[in-house]
């Protein structure tokens, strides 16, 4: 499980909803964290950018949610040339196994989603990342936000292609089981793959089945589910069927190559999922 989260806060309209939302951290381990805001230093600005106290004010009214629902928190304002880096590195300083940012909700409008911030720091992060869901504008994204608080883990979504990428997922959900009402298991299969292997359906359900074995044995509950598709599409869709809390992904899949920063699926997730996504890479064994 999780102990220290590195919230990345943005000064923006999208700001409001963030931090109410995040008070089902806990339910995913977390009893520290630390509030992050990283002011981009220009070379008109100076090396200074005026405004500490202003921010750290916000801040604190900010924490305000985060210690009532029980978490321990700390505040770090920087000023950086690269914000993302500095996010990382703030991360690393204060030990942090995973990091939250939030989407841009103004964006939407023009159709791109994520904020380059956020994309840089998913690019970048060796860490999970736990991508919240903000629109900032209409009534429809305050509810889906406060409905993702009220709810805590009720359901958490994996989505799996079994890859040893998505092994790091896979681990990851059997982990928050016991915390979480009902993990929902999914695959998605291609038609292209049922076209190259006939029994694929067969042995996707099985794979499905061993995950559920270990989720029990973890003291959870899961249902499998499989689903004929574009993965990002057929997971938006489980997701919202089910109206999870959470999807959790590898941050890259099957079809990852070294030159790619971050899977298909899980760029487009970050643009479609309209819920939080946590992205989870190789090799983490920090959960
Ligand atoms: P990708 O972006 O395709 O490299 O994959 C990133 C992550 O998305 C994987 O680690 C899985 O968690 C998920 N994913 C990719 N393809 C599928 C699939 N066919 N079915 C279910 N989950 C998938």
């Amino acid at each position: 499980m999780f102990r220290t989260a590195l919230i990345s806060v943005d000064y923006s309209a999208a700001k409001g909803p963030m931090l109410d939302c995040l008070s089902d951290l806990r339910d995913m381990g977390v009893n520290r964290v630390v509030l992050t805001h990283v002011t981009k230093v220009g070379y008109a600005q100076g090396a200074g950018y005026g405004h500490e106290d202003a921010l750290n004010a916000w801040l604190s009214a900010r924490a305000k949610p985060l210690q009532d629902a029980g978490l321990e928190v700390e505040i770090d304002i920087r000023a950086a040339g690269e914000v993302a880096r500095d996010i990382l590195a703030a991360a690393t300083e204060h030990g942090a196994d995973l990091i939250v940012i939030g989407s841009r909700g103004q964006n939407m409008v023009r159709g791109l989603f994520l904020g380059s911030v956020a994309r840089e720091v998913i690019r970048l992060s060796t860490l999970p990342v736990r991508l919240e869901w903000i629109e900032a504008t209409g009534k429809d994204g305050d509810a889906a936000c406060e409905r993702a608080c009220h709810a805590g883990l009720r359901r958490v979504l994996l989505a799996t292609d079994f890859s040893a990428q998505a092994n790091a997922a896979e681990e990851t959900a059997v982990q928050l089981a016991p915390h979480a009402g009902i993990i929902d298991l999914l695959h998605v299969i291609s038609p292209d793959e049922v076209g190259r292997y006939a029994r694929w359906p067969v042995m996707a359900r099985a794979a499905l089945d061993n995950i559920a074995q270990e989720i029990a044995a973890a003291g959870g509950k899961s249902e499998v589910h499989l689903a004929t598709g574009k993965p990002s599409e057929e997971i938006t869709r489980a997701a919202a069927e089910h109206d999870v809390d959470l999807i959790v992904v590898g941050k890259h899949g099957q079809g990852w190559l070294e030159s790619m920063a971050i899977g298909s699926t899980a760029a487009n997730l970050c643009e479609i999922a309209r819920r939080p996504v946590l992205m989870v890479p190789l090799n983490n064994n920090e959960v």
